[in-house]
């Protein structure tokens, strides 16, 4: 039995008192109990990770309604897992067995578009794609964009402080965030800030739940700063003749004070299996490609490009083309946002997602070359280079009898190797339920100890998302 298994069954578990005291409480409120429909919320997007079956599934419409729940689970000592659209890739939207999980598709309306204030109130359940391009009708600009923004939350991008391809210009979700309206561990409803930029009353509860992946508050809506709609970019692609190549052109961009809104990696495996997928015509001969894009207005943008260029030619890039136009650069992104999915089409894929500084990205790089091969696998890497988060994707015929052990094997090389270059074991998926073994390593005892003081003061029960994010105590 694992841990994970061990929480969910020694905590209460959903049953008909419980259920009948929703119902009661809550008549409006939608309620999943069949066996069918609780099993399409086992599991978020890493199908390779122990998951539970829900005992429950209820999908809210308003905050109350959430706190009202939240009550009742204490009340039962039932466990919560919030859940998102359950694109995640670290297994905190998981079912636990017998737990109720809070659905948030329900809570899906854009409440206010403030142009005085530059910021949008939302609820959770709102698609990132749908809050852009509303949000885009009033010339604004909401920066967090992951590869999957056409299919994830915003309650689960503030639930793993969400990442993506402009983090290296516009930072992560975190950066984003004015205010969040939370309900916590005993039903109580809390406002962490308003719309001003700058705020420094107290301790900041925004940073600190933002990426805590539901284990220490539920977000029933958040206050996001936008910005004014920067010019559609434009696009360069470099190809190199070896990885470590590439990494020393995202290092020398740095160097060069350049900022690109985007400088995304993909290895030869990945730029065959893109190229397969969409036929762009990439040199598939390359060890590397970088895609670097530019949202500067005017002349500004063929300026970053050209300085780009020069410091990925001085790197030794063997080709570099420019998009000719907005329809050829805004499709090269998605091929690039298709990356897990060209890959998932060759086999099972594991994918990882370690960071290092930006200057140990040829390290890492060479690292991942060495782990492939001294485990025989294939290992496809693409990543947000230019903020140093790399995803190496272990690729494994579907079916492998030794999958587990494969993959575990490799992961551990992976961390180690992030670690050894004061890197990272997760740059922007989340620790989630995948990762806590790990913890302690990255982060040593006396922090662990002090963020487990942190959940047990917001969560004396233990009932948000428990078994997630921090190791066993
Ligand atoms: C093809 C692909 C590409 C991806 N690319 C990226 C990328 O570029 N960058 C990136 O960061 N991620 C990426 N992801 C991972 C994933 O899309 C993100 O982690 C995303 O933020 C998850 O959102 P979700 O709505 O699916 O959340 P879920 O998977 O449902 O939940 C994620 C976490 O947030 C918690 N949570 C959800 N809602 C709430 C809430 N209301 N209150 C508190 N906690 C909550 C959950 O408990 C869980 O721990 C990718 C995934 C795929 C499949």
């Amino acid at each position: 039995m694992t841990r994970l298994d061990f929480v969910a069954m020694a905590r209460g578990s959903v049953t008909l008192a419980f259920i009948d005291a929703v119902r009661a409480r809550l008549p409006a409120v939608r309620l999943l109990t069949d066996a069918a429909d609780r099993e399409t919320y086992r599991r978020d997007e890493t199908a390779y990770i122990p998951a539970g079956l829900p005992g429950a599934v209820a999908l809210p419409t308003r905050t109350e309604e959430v706190a009202e729940l939240v009550r009742i689970c204490a009340e039962h000592d039932v466990p919560i897992v919030p859940r998102g659209a359950g694109s995640g890739l670290s297994g905190g939207a998981n079912g636990l067995d017998g737990a109720l999980t809070i659905a948030f598709t329900a809570m899906d309306k854009i409440l206010e578009i403030d142009t005085a204030n530059l910021c949008v109130v939302t609820q959770p359940g709102v698609i990132n794609a749908t809050l852009k391009a509303a949000v885009a009708e009033h010339g604004l600009f909401y920066p967090p964009d992951p590869a999957s923004f056409e299919m994830c939350s915003i309650g689960g991008n503030l639930g793993t402080n969400a990442g993506g391809l402009c983090c290296v210009k516009y930072g992560q979700t975190r950066d984003s965030v004015l205010s969040l309206e939370v309900v916590m561990a005993d039903g109580t409803i809390v406002r962490t800030g308003g719309r001003n930029i700058k705020d420094v009353a107290g301790y900041s509860l925004t940073h600190l739940i933002v990426g805590s992946q539901g284990t220490l508050a539920i977000i029933t809506e958040a206050t996001l700063r936008l910005r004014p709609t920067p010019p559609p970019r434009s696009t360069l692609l470099a190809f190199f003749p070896t990885l470590e190549s590439a990494g020393d052109a995202v290092a020398g961009m740095a160097v060069a004070g350049i900022a690109p809104v985007t400088c995304e990696l993909m290895d030869k495996f990945t730029i065959a299996a893109v190229d397969d997928m969409h036929g762009l015509g990439l040199d598939r001969e390359a060890a590397a490609m970088l895609m670097v894009e530019s949202d500067l207005p005017g002349d500004a943008s063929a300026d970053e490009l050209a300085r780009a260029e020069v410091a990925c030619t001085a790197a030794g890039a063997t080709t570099t083309v420019r998009s000719r136009d907005v329809a050829e650069a805004d499709l090269l992104r998605q091929a690039r946002r298709a990356a897990h999915w060209a890959l998932e089409r060759l086999g099972e894929v594991k994918m990882e997602d370690v960071g290092v500084p930006r200057s140990k990205v040829p390290e890492m790089l060479r690292a991942v070359e060495r782990i492939a091969a001294k485990h025989g696998v294939d290992i496809g890497t693409f990543g947000h280079a230019g903020d140093g988060n790399l995803h190496p994707d272990l690729v494994l015929p579907r079916g492998h009898p030794d999958a587990q052990a494969i993959t575990e094997a490799v992961q551990a090389d992976l961390y180690q190797a992030a670690l050894d270059l004061g890197g990272t074991i997760t740059g922007e998926h989340g620790v989630g339920s995948a990762r806590q073994a790990w913890m302690a390593t990255q982060r040593g005892a006396d922090a662990v100890r002090i963020m487990w003081a942190i959940k047990h003061a917001l969560d004396p029960q233990g009932l948000l998302n428990p078994g997630r994010v921090l190791p066993p105590e």
